[in-house]
């Protein structure tokens, strides 16, 4: 089959290889539309500690079960997605159902081949734990895919107790701060503030209905949140950007009793960060991460696709074909998109 691989950082070329066999009880896709994360794109520059390269990455993935592996509960031929967590089902947050915490969490497209490829093999682990979901025929591939960043977006939020009447920043407006725009509007936020430094993504952004758009490479977003909100600071605050500088703002912008997510992970040579904890202490934030997403999360995404509640034809702003990805790879890496899915 052919698959884009990842021949060292920053080279990513289109090879023959062999197709995956489908494991006993897993399932073998015939993969449709593999969407480009911020996550492949962190790979891809800098490396990563759970990937041995050459390898194929790729883990927002949209297909067809072409082989069910002798399931009774998967049906062959029907479109899905999936959250590419394979836990182990046995440690203590396994048990607890917390399968995005598993202690021997492995990932696909990290630790075993991914969707940037014609065919995935999917581990039975992760069709046991829930994490591979039907998809609706009438919805496209290209959308389908996006369900796994949706809901990753929806767990955050969830862990943020974002609720009717809050107000929000949303630091970093890729397509997951674009994301979390969206869904904060359908959770009832009264006002939302989005901050980037980019003045191309913020004409992007513009299109998902914040009511304040920041451009922080002229303006201070922290003075802006503080006149935009009396002086107060914002209910919620949404780090959605690989920046340390983002997450010392996002303490600033905070109101007191306020939460934080630091949403986005920062290049691991690069995590750490001195902040000012007394911040945290004095106005008693919650600061909260966040970190993929449960089986449940899955599922009210594709809803949200399917019935159109997420506008993510605008997220979805390029598809290029495998053959294509190293094009792929470098619009994905530019400021003129949201997220680039691959079609193979
Ligand atoms: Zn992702
Ligand atoms: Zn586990």
């Amino acid at each position: 089959m052919k698959a884009g691989v990842l021949e060292s950082m920053g080279t990513v070329v289109v090879r023959e290889i062999d197709r995956p066999a489908c494991p006993g009880r897993g399932a073998l896709l015939r993969v449709h539309a593999c969407a480009i994360c911020g996550s492949d794109l962190r790979t891809f520059r800098y490396g990563h500690r759970a990937v041995q390269l050459p390898h194929v990455l790729g883990h927002e993935i949209a297909g067809t079960v072409v082989e069910s592996g002798g399931r009774e509960d998967l049906e062959e031929g029907i479109q899905v997605t999936l959250c590419p967590a394979v836990s182990c089902g046995v440690c203590a947050n396994c048990r607890a159902g917390r399968f995005n915490r598993c202690d021997r969490l492995i990932a696909l497209g990290e630790d075993i081949p991914g969707g940037f490829a014609e065919y995935v093999s999917i581990p039975p682990r992760l069709i046991d734990a829930g994490y591979l979901v039907p998809v609706p025929s009438n919805v496209c591939p290209e959308h389908a895919a996006l369900a796994e960043p949706l809901g990753c977006v929806l767990n955050g939020q969830e862990l943020l107790d974002v609720t009717l009447g809050d107000t929000m920043a949303v630091i970093g407006l890729g397509a997951i701060g674009c994301m979390h725009v969206a869904v904060a509007r359908k959770r009832g936020v009264r006002q939302i503030i989005a901050v980037d430094i980019s003045p191309t993504r913020l004409d992007i952004a513009r299109g998902f209905e914040a009511d304040i758009y920041v451009n922080a490479a002229e303006e201070d977003p922290v003075g802006i949140v503080d006149r935009a909100t009396g002086g107060r600071g914002v209910d919620v605050v949404v780090v959605a950007c690989p920046s340390g500088e983002a997450q010392k703002q996002a303490l600033n912008m905070a109101a007191k009793g306020g939460r934080v997510s630091f949403f986005g992970g920062l290049p691991h040579r690069d995590s750490q960060v001195s902040l000012d904890t007394n911040l945290i202490h004095y106005g008693e934030l919650r600061v909260v991460g966040a970190f993929g997403s449960l089986p449940v999360h899955i599922v009210r995404a594709v809803d949200l696709i399917a019935t159109g509640a997420i506008p993510v034809d605008q997220l979805a702003t390029h598809v290029f074909p495998l053959d294509d990805i190293a094009r792929a790879f470098e619009v994905a890496a530019s400021e003129d998109s949201l997220r680039v899915v691959v079609s193979p």
